[in-house]
Protein backbone atom coordinates (compact mmCIF):
# COMPACT_ATOMS: atom_id res chain seq x y z
CA UNK A 1 0.00 0.00 0.00
CA UNK A 2 1.29 3.50 -0.58
CA UNK A 3 1.12 6.07 1.84
CA UNK A 4 2.36 8.76 0.60
CA UNK A 5 1.17 11.90 0.16
CA UNK A 6 0.70 14.16 -2.62
CA UNK A 7 2.63 17.40 -2.48
CA UNK A 8 2.82 20.82 -4.51
CA UNK A 9 4.65 22.36 -2.31
CA UNK A 10 7.71 21.34 0.08
CA UNK A 11 9.00 24.04 2.20
CA UNK A 12 11.85 22.18 3.75
CA UNK A 13 14.35 21.17 6.90
CA UNK A 14 13.54 24.78 8.28
CA UNK A 15 15.70 25.80 11.46
CA UNK A 16 12.57 26.02 13.66
CA UNK A 17 8.70 24.83 12.25
CA UNK A 18 6.25 26.25 14.25
CA UNK A 19 2.76 24.27 14.13
CA UNK A 20 1.32 25.98 16.98
CA UNK A 21 -1.52 23.42 16.91
CA UNK A 22 -4.87 25.67 16.56
CA UNK A 23 -5.99 27.16 20.29
CA UNK A 24 -3.72 25.55 22.18
CA UNK A 25 -0.52 27.40 24.37
CA UNK A 26 2.36 25.68 22.44
CA UNK A 27 3.95 26.80 19.63
CA UNK A 28 5.17 22.90 18.58
CA UNK A 29 8.50 24.08 17.22
CA UNK A 30 9.96 21.08 15.47
CA UNK A 31 13.85 21.14 15.16
CA UNK A 32 14.66 20.68 11.13
CA UNK A 33 11.17 20.51 10.40
CA UNK A 34 8.94 20.08 7.16
CA UNK A 35 5.56 21.09 5.85
CA UNK A 36 3.75 19.91 2.66
CA UNK A 37 0.77 21.41 1.23
CA UNK A 38 -1.37 20.20 -1.91
CA UNK A 39 -4.22 22.44 -3.11
CA UNK A 40 -3.60 25.54 -0.63
CA UNK A 41 -3.89 23.51 2.55
CA UNK A 42 -1.31 21.73 4.33
CA UNK A 43 -1.22 17.88 4.20
CA UNK A 44 1.55 16.60 6.40
CA UNK A 45 4.15 18.39 8.75
CA UNK A 46 6.56 16.67 11.00
CA UNK A 47 10.71 16.19 11.00
CA UNK A 48 12.62 16.23 7.51
CA UNK A 49 13.92 13.13 8.37
CA UNK A 50 10.49 11.26 7.79
CA UNK A 51 9.93 13.55 5.39
CA UNK A 52 11.20 11.45 2.54
CA UNK A 53 9.35 8.30 2.91
CA UNK A 54 6.05 10.24 3.77
CA UNK A 55 5.58 12.46 0.36
CA UNK A 56 4.83 12.05 -2.93
CA UNK A 57 6.15 15.56 -5.08
CA UNK A 58 3.70 16.08 -7.89
CA UNK A 59 5.26 16.81 -11.02
CA UNK A 60 6.35 20.17 -10.80
CA UNK A 61 5.85 20.50 -7.08
CA UNK A 62 8.04 23.19 -5.99
CA UNK A 63 10.70 22.95 -2.79
CA UNK A 64 11.65 25.29 -0.80
CA UNK A 65 15.11 24.85 1.30
CA UNK A 66 14.17 26.59 4.83
CA UNK A 67 17.43 25.46 5.87
CA UNK A 68 18.82 27.71 9.50
CA UNK A 69 15.40 29.94 8.61
CA UNK A 70 12.22 29.43 11.10
CA UNK A 71 8.78 29.42 9.63
CA UNK A 72 5.55 30.40 11.06
CA UNK A 73 1.94 29.96 9.86
CA UNK A 74 0.96 33.55 8.18
CA UNK A 75 0.46 36.62 10.23
CA UNK A 76 -3.30 37.21 10.98
CA UNK A 77 -3.96 40.79 12.28
CA UNK A 78 -7.32 40.85 14.13
CA UNK A 79 -7.74 44.24 14.70
CA UNK A 80 -7.09 46.80 11.77
CA UNK A 81 -9.77 49.81 10.86
CA UNK A 82 -9.06 49.21 6.83
CA UNK A 83 -10.03 51.06 5.13
CA UNK A 84 -8.57 54.19 6.84
CA UNK A 85 -7.46 56.87 4.86
CA UNK A 86 -6.48 60.81 5.42
CA UNK A 87 -2.94 61.50 7.34
CA UNK A 88 -3.37 63.07 11.03
CA UNK A 89 -0.18 64.57 11.81
CA UNK A 90 -1.00 67.57 12.40
CA UNK A 91 -3.52 65.66 15.40
CA UNK A 92 0.04 64.32 16.36
CA UNK A 93 1.37 67.52 16.43
CA UNK A 94 -1.05 69.00 18.67
CA UNK A 95 -0.99 66.01 20.90
CA UNK A 96 2.58 66.52 21.55
CA UNK A 97 2.50 70.13 22.25
CA UNK A 98 0.11 68.75 25.13
CA UNK A 99 -3.36 70.14 23.49
CA UNK A 100 -6.35 68.36 25.04
CA UNK A 101 -9.12 66.81 23.71
CA UNK A 102 -11.42 70.02 22.72
CA UNK A 103 -8.76 71.63 21.67
CA UNK A 104 -8.22 68.91 19.40
CA UNK A 105 -11.63 68.63 18.20
CA UNK A 106 -12.00 72.79 17.67
CA UNK A 107 -8.82 71.97 15.56
CA UNK A 108 -11.01 69.87 13.36
CA UNK A 109 -9.18 66.30 14.82
CA UNK A 110 -10.38 63.45 15.88
CA UNK A 111 -12.75 60.40 14.18
CA UNK A 112 -14.92 62.74 12.83
CA UNK A 113 -12.25 64.05 10.96
CA UNK A 114 -11.84 60.70 9.23
CA UNK A 115 -15.14 60.51 8.87
CA UNK A 116 -15.31 63.86 6.68
CA UNK A 117 -12.01 62.65 5.00
CA UNK A 118 -13.33 59.61 3.92
CA UNK A 119 -16.46 61.03 2.94
CA UNK A 120 -14.91 62.89 0.04
CA UNK A 121 -12.92 60.49 -1.47
CA UNK A 122 -14.37 58.41 -4.03
CA UNK A 123 -14.04 54.88 -4.07
CA UNK A 124 -11.22 54.80 -6.10
CA UNK A 125 -9.16 57.03 -3.73
CA UNK A 126 -10.42 54.23 -0.71
CA UNK A 127 -10.00 51.19 -2.43
CA UNK A 128 -6.57 52.02 -3.81
CA UNK A 129 -5.48 53.34 -0.39
CA UNK A 130 -7.10 49.76 1.19
CA UNK A 131 -5.06 47.67 -1.44
CA UNK A 132 -2.00 49.63 -0.65
CA UNK A 133 -2.39 48.94 3.10
CA UNK A 134 -3.03 45.34 2.05
CA UNK A 135 0.57 45.35 0.12
CA UNK A 136 2.36 46.41 2.67
CA UNK A 137 0.88 43.88 5.22
CA UNK A 138 1.36 40.97 2.95
CA UNK A 139 5.03 42.44 2.71
CA UNK A 140 5.62 42.04 6.81
CA UNK A 141 3.98 38.63 6.64
CA UNK A 142 0.20 39.14 7.22
CA UNK A 143 -1.80 36.46 5.34
CA UNK A 144 -5.73 37.08 7.12
CA UNK A 145 -6.88 41.03 8.26
CA UNK A 146 -9.84 41.77 10.06
CA UNK A 147 -11.30 45.42 8.65
CA UNK A 148 -13.56 47.52 10.57
CA UNK A 149 -16.11 50.11 9.22
CA UNK A 150 -16.52 52.54 11.19
CA UNK A 151 -15.64 55.87 9.42
CA UNK A 152 -19.05 56.33 7.69
CA UNK A 153 -21.61 56.38 10.63
CA UNK A 154 -24.67 56.55 8.03
CA UNK A 155 -26.14 53.55 6.83
CA UNK A 156 -24.79 54.41 2.79
CA UNK A 157 -21.66 55.41 4.09
CA UNK A 158 -21.20 52.17 6.43
CA UNK A 159 -22.56 50.33 3.71
CA UNK A 160 -19.93 51.61 1.13
CA UNK A 161 -16.78 51.30 3.67
CA UNK A 162 -17.76 47.88 4.06
CA UNK A 163 -17.78 47.51 -0.15
CA UNK A 164 -14.83 48.81 -0.20
CA UNK A 165 -12.80 46.62 1.88
CA UNK A 166 -14.47 43.85 0.47
CA UNK A 167 -13.86 44.72 -3.06
CA UNK A 168 -10.12 45.43 -1.88
CA UNK A 169 -9.68 41.88 -0.97
CA UNK A 170 -11.30 40.35 -3.25
CA UNK A 171 -8.51 40.35 -6.14
CA UNK A 172 -5.62 40.33 -2.87
CA UNK A 173 -3.77 37.59 -1.79
CA UNK A 174 -4.93 38.69 1.84
CA UNK A 175 -7.90 37.69 3.40
CA UNK A 176 -9.97 40.38 4.61
CA UNK A 177 -12.28 39.41 7.29
CA UNK A 178 -15.22 42.59 7.40
CA UNK A 179 -16.79 44.01 11.09
CA UNK A 180 -19.52 46.01 10.85
CA UNK A 181 -18.33 49.23 13.14
CA UNK A 182 -21.53 51.45 12.99
CA UNK A 183 -21.05 52.13 16.58
CA UNK A 184 -17.80 53.67 16.47
CA UNK A 185 -19.00 57.55 17.59
CA UNK A 186 -21.78 59.49 18.06
CA UNK A 187 -21.87 61.51 14.61
CA UNK A 188 -22.78 65.19 14.63
CA UNK A 189 -26.79 65.12 13.70
CA UNK A 190 -26.89 63.15 16.53
CA UNK A 191 -24.92 64.75 19.20
CA UNK A 192 -26.66 64.52 22.67
CA UNK A 193 -28.97 62.07 21.22
CA UNK A 194 -26.87 59.05 21.36
CA UNK A 195 -30.42 56.86 21.55
CA UNK A 196 -31.68 58.39 18.40
CA UNK A 197 -28.52 56.41 17.15
CA UNK A 198 -28.64 53.55 18.22
CA UNK A 199 -31.82 53.42 16.97
CA UNK A 200 -30.59 53.76 13.50
CA UNK A 201 -27.91 51.30 13.85
CA UNK A 202 -30.74 48.88 15.30
CA UNK A 203 -33.08 49.69 12.38
CA UNK A 204 -31.56 50.68 9.35
CA UNK A 205 -27.97 49.30 9.60
CA UNK A 206 -27.82 46.03 11.14
CA UNK A 207 -30.79 44.91 9.06
CA UNK A 208 -28.88 46.37 5.94
CA UNK A 209 -25.45 45.05 6.67
CA UNK A 210 -27.01 41.56 7.80
CA UNK A 211 -29.43 41.49 4.27
CA UNK A 212 -25.83 42.46 2.14
CA UNK A 213 -24.40 39.73 3.96
CA UNK A 214 -21.36 42.17 4.11
CA UNK A 215 -19.72 41.60 7.43
CA UNK A 216 -19.64 39.02 9.87
CA UNK A 217 -19.08 40.54 12.64
CA UNK A 218 -20.46 43.56 14.55
CA UNK A 219 -18.73 45.79 17.08
CA UNK A 220 -19.12 48.70 19.30
CA UNK A 221 -16.78 51.07 20.98
CA UNK A 222 -18.03 50.73 24.21
CA UNK A 223 -16.70 53.26 26.69
CA UNK A 224 -18.24 55.54 29.18
CA UNK A 225 -19.49 59.19 27.51
CA UNK A 226 -19.49 56.72 23.98
CA UNK A 227 -21.77 53.93 24.35
CA UNK A 228 -22.81 52.59 27.23
CA UNK A 229 -22.96 48.88 27.90
CA UNK A 230 -26.93 48.97 27.80
CA UNK A 231 -27.00 50.78 24.27
CA UNK A 232 -23.64 47.87 23.16
CA UNK A 233 -25.50 45.22 24.82
CA UNK A 234 -28.56 45.86 22.11
CA UNK A 235 -26.80 46.02 19.21
CA UNK A 236 -24.81 43.19 19.84
CA UNK A 237 -27.53 40.98 20.54
CA UNK A 238 -29.46 42.55 17.61
CA UNK A 239 -26.05 41.48 15.62
CA UNK A 240 -26.46 38.09 16.80
CA UNK A 241 -29.58 38.14 15.78
CA UNK A 242 -28.82 38.81 12.74
CA UNK A 243 -26.14 36.34 12.14
CA UNK A 244 -23.41 38.93 13.38
CA UNK A 245 -21.02 37.50 15.80
CA UNK A 246 -20.23 40.31 18.57
CA UNK A 247 -16.88 41.84 18.78
CA UNK A 248 -16.37 44.60 21.78
CA UNK A 249 -13.66 47.83 22.18
CA UNK A 250 -13.69 47.53 25.91
CA UNK A 251 -12.52 48.75 28.84
CA UNK A 252 -9.39 50.69 26.47
CA UNK A 253 -9.78 53.95 28.89
CA UNK A 254 -11.28 53.52 31.86
CA UNK A 255 -13.16 49.99 33.93
CA UNK A 256 -16.58 50.34 32.34
CA UNK A 257 -17.69 46.45 32.37
CA UNK A 258 -16.96 45.67 28.95
CA UNK A 259 -15.43 42.78 29.56
CA UNK A 260 -18.51 41.58 31.05
CA UNK A 261 -20.43 42.48 28.48
CA UNK A 262 -18.38 40.63 26.03
CA UNK A 263 -18.41 37.04 28.33
CA UNK A 264 -22.29 37.67 28.45
CA UNK A 265 -23.16 37.97 24.55
CA UNK A 266 -20.39 35.42 24.00
CA UNK A 267 -18.34 37.74 21.85
CA UNK A 268 -15.49 36.58 20.23
CA UNK A 269 -13.64 38.60 21.51
CA UNK A 270 -12.91 41.60 23.35
CA UNK A 271 -10.20 44.38 22.66
CA UNK A 272 -8.04 47.12 24.46
CA UNK A 273 -8.66 45.64 27.95
CA UNK A 274 -6.61 47.98 29.48
CA UNK A 275 -9.04 48.52 31.95
CA UNK A 276 -10.45 45.04 32.29
CA UNK A 277 -11.61 43.59 35.86
CA UNK A 278 -10.49 40.53 37.17
CA UNK A 279 -13.91 39.46 36.78
CA UNK A 280 -14.41 40.55 33.68
CA UNK A 281 -11.59 38.51 32.37
CA UNK A 282 -12.35 35.72 34.23
CA UNK A 283 -16.22 35.79 32.43
CA UNK A 284 -14.41 35.56 29.28
CA UNK A 285 -12.34 32.83 29.54
CA UNK A 286 -15.20 30.95 30.58
CA UNK A 287 -17.15 32.16 27.79
CA UNK A 288 -13.52 31.68 25.22
CA UNK A 289 -13.74 34.99 24.74
CA UNK A 290 -10.40 36.18 22.84
CA UNK A 291 -8.13 39.05 24.69
CA UNK A 292 -6.61 41.32 21.93
CA UNK A 293 -4.26 43.82 22.63
CA UNK A 294 -3.06 46.65 21.24
CA UNK A 295 0.70 47.56 22.12
CA UNK A 296 0.35 50.25 19.12
CA UNK A 297 -2.27 52.28 20.82
CA UNK A 298 -0.99 51.84 24.08
CA UNK A 299 1.92 54.53 23.16
CA UNK A 300 -1.00 57.11 22.60
CA UNK A 301 -2.08 56.18 25.67
CA UNK A 302 0.78 56.37 28.10
CA UNK A 303 0.77 58.72 30.84
CA UNK A 304 -1.11 59.17 34.21
CA UNK A 305 -2.53 55.11 35.15
CA UNK A 306 -1.07 53.74 31.56
CA UNK A 307 2.20 52.62 31.91
CA UNK A 308 4.50 49.30 31.64
CA UNK A 309 3.62 48.16 34.58
CA UNK A 310 0.37 48.41 34.52
CA UNK A 311 0.13 46.58 30.93
CA UNK A 312 1.97 43.88 32.49
CA UNK A 313 -0.31 43.63 35.50
CA UNK A 314 -3.21 43.74 33.09
CA UNK A 315 -1.50 40.74 31.23
CA UNK A 316 -0.73 38.74 34.32
CA UNK A 317 -4.23 38.88 35.37
CA UNK A 318 -4.90 37.64 31.75
CA UNK A 319 -2.84 34.52 32.09
CA UNK A 320 -4.36 34.10 35.66
CA UNK A 321 -7.83 33.99 34.62
CA UNK A 322 -6.63 31.99 31.64
CA UNK A 323 -8.03 33.89 28.79
CA UNK A 324 -6.34 33.29 25.25
CA UNK A 325 -4.73 36.72 24.41
CA UNK A 326 -3.84 37.76 20.58
CA UNK A 327 -2.21 40.69 19.25
CA UNK A 328 -3.65 43.44 17.09
CA UNK A 329 -2.17 46.49 14.94
CA UNK A 330 -5.61 48.48 15.66
CA UNK A 331 -4.63 50.21 12.29
CA UNK A 332 -6.22 53.60 11.83
CA UNK A 333 -5.58 57.05 11.65
CA UNK A 334 -5.49 58.42 14.74
CA UNK A 335 -4.24 56.52 17.50
CA UNK A 336 -2.24 54.13 15.61
CA UNK A 337 -1.31 54.51 12.31
CA UNK A 338 0.47 51.31 12.22
CA UNK A 339 0.39 48.83 9.72
CA UNK A 340 2.91 46.73 10.79
CA UNK A 341 2.36 43.75 12.91
CA UNK A 342 6.13 42.90 13.43
CA UNK A 343 6.56 46.34 15.19
CA UNK A 344 2.91 45.56 17.05
CA UNK A 345 4.80 41.88 18.27
CA UNK A 346 7.71 43.33 19.35
CA UNK A 347 5.42 46.21 21.38
CA UNK A 348 3.68 43.35 22.81
CA UNK A 349 6.83 41.51 24.03
CA UNK A 350 8.58 44.82 25.60
CA UNK A 351 5.49 47.20 26.79
CA UNK A 352 3.42 43.96 28.13
CA UNK A 353 5.38 41.64 28.95
CA UNK A 354 4.53 38.42 26.35
CA UNK A 355 6.82 35.92 26.21
CA UNK A 356 7.87 35.17 22.55
CA UNK A 357 6.33 32.05 22.13
CA UNK A 358 3.08 33.81 23.59
CA UNK A 359 3.85 36.75 21.23
CA UNK A 360 3.96 34.68 18.25
CA UNK A 361 0.77 32.51 19.33
CA UNK A 362 -0.95 36.24 19.94
CA UNK A 363 -0.48 36.99 16.12
CA UNK A 364 -1.51 33.42 14.67
CA UNK A 365 -3.73 30.86 16.17
CA UNK A 366 -5.06 33.12 19.17
CA UNK A 367 -5.67 35.97 16.45
CA UNK A 368 -7.38 33.41 14.26
CA UNK A 369 -9.32 32.63 17.49
CA UNK A 370 -10.37 35.99 17.63
CA UNK A 371 -11.93 36.13 14.06
CA UNK A 372 -13.62 32.49 14.82
CA UNK A 373 -11.04 30.96 12.47
CA UNK A 374 -9.28 28.85 14.57
CA UNK A 375 -7.41 25.45 12.82
CA UNK A 376 -8.17 27.09 9.75
CA UNK A 377 -5.78 29.88 9.44
CA UNK A 378 -2.78 30.56 12.01
CA UNK A 379 -1.61 26.60 12.14
CA UNK A 380 0.50 24.63 9.85
CA UNK A 381 -1.24 21.21 10.99
CA UNK A 382 -3.12 19.15 7.67
CA UNK A 383 -5.91 20.78 7.39
CA UNK A 384 -4.91 24.26 7.80
CA UNK A 385 -4.36 26.87 4.96
CA UNK A 386 -0.86 26.87 3.41
CA UNK A 387 -0.28 29.91 4.62
CA UNK A 388 3.12 30.33 6.04
CA UNK A 389 6.02 32.82 6.33
CA UNK A 390 9.95 32.22 5.94
CA UNK A 391 11.70 34.34 8.56
CA UNK A 392 14.91 35.56 8.36
CA UNK A 393 15.49 34.56 11.87
CA UNK A 394 17.48 31.73 13.14
CA UNK A 395 15.08 30.93 16.41
CA UNK A 396 11.58 32.37 16.45
CA UNK A 397 12.95 34.12 19.84
CA UNK A 398 14.62 36.45 17.11
CA UNK A 399 11.04 37.26 15.38
CA UNK A 400 9.53 39.92 18.37
CA UNK A 401 13.31 40.50 18.87
CA UNK A 402 14.29 42.64 16.88
CA UNK A 403 12.38 46.15 16.55
CA UNK A 404 11.71 48.29 13.43
CA UNK A 405 13.02 45.62 10.55
CA UNK A 406 11.13 43.80 7.92
CA UNK A 407 12.14 40.13 9.48
CA UNK A 408 9.47 38.10 6.97
CA UNK A 409 11.50 37.18 3.84
CA UNK A 410 9.17 34.41 1.95
CA UNK A 411 5.73 34.92 2.23
CA UNK A 412 3.26 31.95 1.32
CA UNK A 413 -0.41 32.61 0.53
CA UNK A 414 -2.78 29.26 0.28
CA UNK A 415 0.66 27.48 -1.31
CA UNK A 416 1.91 30.03 -3.72
CA UNK A 417 4.35 32.44 -3.06
CA UNK A 418 3.62 35.98 -2.45
CA UNK A 419 6.74 37.16 -1.49
CA UNK A 420 10.17 36.84 -1.88
CA UNK A 421 12.50 35.13 -4.27
CA UNK A 422 11.84 31.28 -5.14
CA UNK A 423 14.66 29.27 -3.90
CA UNK A 424 15.01 25.65 -4.93
ZN1 LIG B 1 -10.06 49.80 17.20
Amino acid sequence: VNQQLACDLIVSNAAELCLVPPGGNSLGVVAGGTVACLNGRVIWAGPHAHAKGSLAPLPGCVTVDAGGQVVTPGLVDPHTHLPSYGVRAREFELKLRGAGYLEILAAGGGILSTVATMSAASDATLRGAARGDLDFMLGQGVTTVEAKSGYGLTADAELRLLRLAAEAGSDHPVTVVPTFLGAHAIPPTFKGKPDAYVEVILEDMLPAVSRQGIAQFCDVFCEPGVFSVEQSRRILQEGERLGLRAKLHADELAAGGGAELAAEVGAVSADHLLFASPTGLAAMAAAGTVAVILPVTVLALLGGEVGVEHCRRQVAQMRDAGVQIAIGTDYNPGTAPCRSMQLAMSLASRVFGLSSAETILAATTHAAAALGLVGKVGSLVPGSAADLVIWEAASHEEIPYRLGENQAAHVYKAGRLVKGRMTT
